[in-house]
């Protein structure tokens, strides 16, 4: 078995510092003789993050993750939105055009295609 293999979650050089790497550079112990213990992290986007951390107190594990999909910042609950100011919340393009559009334009929008499919229809040729 390769030494690093199943090590890969772990981030090198992370903000916190914490993670395996951080810890063996710290405690300068042999990963072989450390418990690993994995954490959960749920982004606002719902995608489930699980970094390995060796034997951690309560304290000494972040409190938040960065989400490998989105880039979000993901919190130890699930649902529990962790993020820094100013961050803007990721949203496609087409919530920008939903959060435009008010029910009473959308219907109207509706109602002028309709009619344009009308007026096709009973065009001559
Ligand atoms: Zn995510």
């Amino acid at each position: 078995m390769h030494p690093s293999h199943g090590l890969r979650a772990v981030r090198v050089g992370s903000v916190t510092g914490a993670g395996l790497a951080g810890w063996q550079a710290n405690s300068g112990r042999s990963l072989d003789f450390v418990r690993k213990v994995p954490v959960r992290y749920w982004c606002p986007q719902g995608h489930e993050t699980v970094p390995v951390f060796a034997d951690l107190t309560e304290a000494e594990i972040p409190q938040s993750w960065d989400c490998p999909k989105c880039g979000q910042t993901a919190g130890r609950e699930r649902g529990l939105l962790v993020q820094h100011s100013g961050d803007e919340p990721f949203k496609s393009h087409l919530d920008y055009v939903k959060e435009r559009r008010t029910p009473a334009e959308a219907a109207e929008a509706l109602d002028r295609a309709l009619t344009e499919l009308r007026r096709h229809r009973t065009a001559p040729g």
